[in-house]
């Protein structure tokens, strides 16, 4: 018999395959709005002018394609670690924070977790939101960790149960691990506001409960990065010692460049050359050292004020355009085709997802038996995920009329 006679076949991964089955649909009216990627206003993948002015300065600098140390660009990691906690912060506490460069986001979560699985003196449990982005439970429980959850969305006003998150988060046994979406909540587009962030800082300190954030979307919530990064920087100022994972995918549009940054604070020098040494142990053997092109470009947008002020706007830009098309949304649904549900949801969620509330709903569509999301796919070459997730990039200003008629005829 074969060796791998006993391996069965597993499952698609539930946001790729959306996208196959988008590309087989030949309707020309189809939208997928499955991929958390950025889209301009045509639905084409943007890369940033930032980004292609430096990718040209490197090109004229014809650098070498020599290794990176185990923990990345230097350069990159400390413009990473000023962009996150801000300037004041690392300049008085950057000597007790070890950051390095991982492999985009998912590879800082991986780096967190895989730490956290070898040296949390506490139980080795993390407490994710729910609903949360599909793969943390499959990275925090591949790196060893326990995962457990808290409540966070509510249903009946596609809102945050800030009451009920606080409730779980306070009834987690002393020192657990509490994962949190620093801003743009995936998939829900559901953050707390800055007093409630307060709130959980002071929560979290009183449970001794270690904060690790999630911030894969700095300055996509609300088009200005230190606005997004209140919650970290509030947590950090507050005296946690919180482990961070960014990811620059979607801020700088460099998803597959996969250039990304893992940090963790210390309480003192000695502490973090000990912590660095076992995160330098801990990813030597994983993926030897980090891919150096996209690292490069980052730390040069980040670093040159002309590349930054450039970023920074297109940042804005395509924050702005989301934001528009939320709006967009509301209106074609609310003025246009009279629909007497709420959407307010629709604008008072940020970042890249809207979280539409058509969820699978057997009740209201017995008579087919399908859910409302699948519907939009069967009946209007819609694609979106199943818990009624879209994707507010994917939505234009030539779809999104068409978009509200979809909604609207599955939802009335
Ligand atoms: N966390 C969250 C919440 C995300 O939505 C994503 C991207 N979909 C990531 C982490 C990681 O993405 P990447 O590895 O591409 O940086």
């Amino acid at each position: 018999a074969s060796t791998w006679a006993n391996v069965e076949q597993g499952p698609p991964d539930a946001i790729l395959g959306i996208t196959e089955a988008y590309k087989k649909d030949t309707d020309p009216k189809k939208i997928n709005l499955g991929v958390g990627a950025y889209r301009d206003d045509n639905g084409k993948p943007y890369v940033l002018n930032a980004v292609r002015k430096a990718e040209q300065k490197l090109l004229n600098d014809k650098l070498d394609k020599e290794y990176l140390p185990i923990t990345g660009l230097a350069s990159f990691t400390k413009e990473a670690g000023k962009l996150a906690f801000g300037a004041d912060f690392i300049s008085s506490n950057g000597g007790n924070i070890v950051i390095s460069q991982s492999i985009s986001g998912t590879g800082a979560l991986r780096i967190g977790g895989s730490f956290l699985g070898r040296f949390y003196p506490h139980a080795k449990t993390i407490y994710v939101p729910t609903p949360t982005w599909g793969n943390h439970k499959a990275v925090f429980s591949d790196s060893g960790l326990g995962v457990a959850q808290y409540r966070y969305f509510d249903k009946n006003t596609n809102g945050l149960d800030f009451n009920g998150m606080k409730e779980d988060i306070l009834n987690a046994p002393k020192n657990s691990i509490i994962l949190l979406h620093a801003c743009a909540h995936n998939p829900t587009g559901v953050d707390p506001t800055p007093a409630q962030w307060d709130d959980l800082s002071e929560l979290l300190k009183e449970r001794s409960h270690f904060a690790f954030f999630d911030m894969a979307y700095q300055g996509f919530a609300s088009g200005d990065i230190d606005k997004d990064a209140y919650a970290v920087r509030k947590f950090a100022s507050d005296g946690h010692q919180v482990i961070l994972c960014q990811s620059f995918a979607k801020n700088m549009g460099l998803y597959g460049e996969r250039a990304g940054a893992f940090s963790l604070i210390t309480s003192n020098p000695k502490e973090k050359a000990a912590v660095e040494s076992q995160i330098k142990i801990l990813i030597r053997p994983m993926y030897s050292n980090p891919p150096v092109n996209g690292a490069r470009i980052a730390s040069l947008v980040l670093s040159d004020p002309a590349l930054r002020s450039e970023w920074l706007s297109e940042v804005k830009d395509m924050a702005n355009r989301i934001i528009t098309m939320r709006e967009k949304l509301q209106n074609h649904l609310v003025n246009d085709f009279q629909s007497k549900k709420s959407w307010n949801h629709i604008t008072d969620q940020i970042g890249m997802f809207c979280f539409t509330g058509l969820a699978p709903d057997q009740v209201t569509i017995a008579p087919q038996n399908t859910f409302k999301a699948e519907r939009l796919t069967r009946d209007f070459h819609v694609y979106l995920t199943k818990d009624g997730r879209i994707s507010m990039a994917g939505v234009t200003s030539h779809n999104v009329k068409y978009l509200a008629e979809a909604i609207h005829e599955v939802t009335k």
